[in-house]
């Protein structure tokens, strides 16, 4: 989830409790969408700071550093295994960890720290601290994110060190509060029977987010009053739909809990009902819904939640997981796998939308990230890496697959046009005989659904992307943890653009889609049918609720309840 959207929530809002009552209700960061009710497991605080024991000798001090290391390792082993079964694309991650922290280079600092005196805790520190606060300061929410994962696991070998093991086993049924989890804890815990996760640190796109979502755990992050105000086994409510943490939930918020849990069960079997059914208005308005994906795992939920095909794959996960940019080879395999799994039904594969993550591999320089080198401008100035990502699409698509191609954070026809050409040339050079993938723009720009009509004409079809939309459209950071409420994808400014791109689009007969994360909420379904979008790109949890909203909703009644609001808007003055 991106953005913490109020108008969905299913639970109470902030400050609606009244006076007197227990419930106390806080808002932080969805990062994991479902809804978990359990009693809070405490994790300890660990600070790295001088255990204050007896001094002991260097190999002593080497000894326990060894032992507490080979703990760590022990426990990143045994998330890996579970990660491999359960979040297969995840595994990667951890395995990243394990390889760094068992780097020689690594021990050799640590051993010299040691032999110069310090202790095992204070060697610790000293190895990995200029590198935290290296990514710690980096102008990369990405970096910084790295930062707070390592951090973590400099405290859980502190806590090694001083003979504190996490007892896991203890968090079964119970919701995990923790200043920060590295992506092993989350699977670790999800393992020992943790419901859900609440997090003092952390940003949407860490891996320890991205591995409670591959893990469908429940997660608010960013919750900074977490530990001082939630008490070991106090009963919570996480609702990671809205990033809100109910503590000590009263009877009507446990009742409100207990309608929604009975309407996704019954969600869960109306998902095998609906799967063939079409996503089709009173009036005939046909919507096509695909599925948004980063993993194997995804297809095969999108497939059993009914995905007429993949609307977005976002390849630039494959980057961050393998800490570099794979090659033409290894892009063939997985696109092909991607591609199996849908059978016949279209893959759109996203061309690299390399920002932070690529400068984690290979760092550049960059004062505003957001407003610079990603996107198809990115790709356009490394022609190679262009190439190998085209040249792995085309070679999968010669066998026969229904590609499609999408380009991120398109702003002008001719960076269209360029790749356009460049697929051309590259078709030739392969021999490749078939129709050219077909080519889409992504619409993520102001400029580019100002200029939806010119990008009309030179691509296939449309797909607009509102999580950047809406963060260029109301210079809103889309991870900023105290702007969260004001990223607001239904403003009425990002509406207009969305309603004058979709306009264009139908007006020069190119399919217009939407895959942001506006696209997976149901309550936005009618506005974006009023407006014609014509397909949706959703994670494939949502695409059963979809379905359904779709069915109940009128285009006709739609479309005019969409202009009444946007002539409302405009004449209030937004
Ligand atoms: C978007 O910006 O809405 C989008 C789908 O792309 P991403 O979230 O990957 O930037
Ligand atoms: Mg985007």
């Amino acid at each position: 989830m991106d953005s913490s959207l109020p108008r969905w929530q299913l639970l109470p809002k902030l400050g609606q409790e009244r006076e007197g009552e227990q419930q106390l209700s806080l808002r932080g960061v969805a990062a994991s969408p479902g809804i978990a009710l359990g009693r809070a497991y405490i994790v300890g605080t660990e600070t790295a700071a001088s255990s204050g024991q007896q001094p002991r000798t260097a190999e002593q001090e080497w000894e326990r550093y060894r032992w507490a290391l080979e703990q760590l390792l022990q426990e990143l082993d045994a998330a890996q295994q579970v990660a491999q079964r359960e979040a297969p694309a995840m595994a990667s991650v951890i395995e990243s960890y394990r390889l760094m922290l068992s780097e020689s280079a690594l021990q050799e600092t640590v051993q010299r720290s040691i032999a110069q005196g310090s202790t095992a805790e204070e060697a610790l520190r000293a190895a990995l601290e200029p590198t935290i606060y290296r990514l710690r300061f980096s102008s990369d929410a990405v970096l910084r994110e790295r930062a707070v994962e390592l951090e973590q696991f400099l405290r859980q070998l502190v806590a090694l060190l001083r003979n504190r093991m996490p007892q896991r086993s203890c968090a079964r049924n119970a919701v995990v509060v923790a200043h920060a989890l590295t992506p092993s804890d989350v699977v670790l815990f999800h393992q020992a029977g943790a419901v859900g996760l609440v997090t003092v640190v952390g940003g949407i796109t860490s891996h320890t987010a991205i591995m409670a979502r591959s893990l469908g755990m429940p997660a608010v992050i960013g919750l900074r009053g977490a530990l001082s105000l939630i008490r070991v086994q106090e009963l919570l409510v996480v609702d990671g739909y809205a990033g809100v943490v109910i503590v000590r939930p009263n009877a009507e918020t446990l009742a409100r809990l207990q309608r929604h849990q009975s309407r996704a069960q019954w969600r869960i079997q109306l998902a095998q009902r609906l799967a063939r059914i079409p996503a089709q208005t009173t009036d005939g308005y046909r919507v096509r819904l695909l599925a948004t994906v980063a993993s194997l795992q995804d297809v095969e939920d999108a497939l059993v939640a009914g995905a007429e095909g993949i609307g977005l794959v976002r390849t630039e996960l494959l980057v961050l997981q393998r800490r570099g940019v794979p090659g033409e080879e290894e892009q063939y395999a997985w696109y092909r796998q991607l591609c199996q799994g849908m059978g016949e039904a279209p893959v759109t594969i996203r061309l690299f939308d390399l920002g932070a993550e690529w400068r984690e591999a290979i760092p550049v320089l960059e004062r505003n990230p957001a407003l610079g080198m990603r996107g198809i401008r990115y790709m356009l100035r490394h022609p190679e890496l262009l190439r190998a990502q085209l040249r792995a699409i085309l070679r999968v698509a010669a066998e026969g697959f229904t590609l499609r191609l999408l380009l991120p954070l398109v702003n002008s026809a001719e960076e269209v046009r360029t790749v356009r050409q460049m697929l051309r040339e590259l078709a030739l050079e392969l021999g490749y005989r078939g129709r050219l993938p077909a080519l889409g723009s992504m619409v993520e720009t102001p400029a580019a659904a100002l200029g939806a009509a010119k990008l009309a004409e030179v691509s296939d079809f449309l797909s607009i992307g509102t999580n950047d939309l809406t963060q260029y459209t109301l210079a809103v950071d889309r991870e900023h943890e105290l702007l969260a409420e004001m990223f607001d994808p239904l403003h009425p400014a990002v509406l207009e653009l969305m309603y004058r791109t979709a306009q264009a689009a139908r007006a020069k007969g190119v399919p217009v889609g939407v895959c942001g994360e506006l696209a997976s909420h149901a309550a936005a379904t009618e506005l974006l049918v009023g407006m014609g979008i014509e397909e949706l790109s959703a994670t494939p949890g949502a695409l059963v609720p979809l379905k359904q909203r779709i069915r109940q909703l009128s285009r006709a009644a739609a479309q005019a309840r969409l202009e009444r609001l946007l002539s409302g808007c405009c004449s209030n003055g937004v």
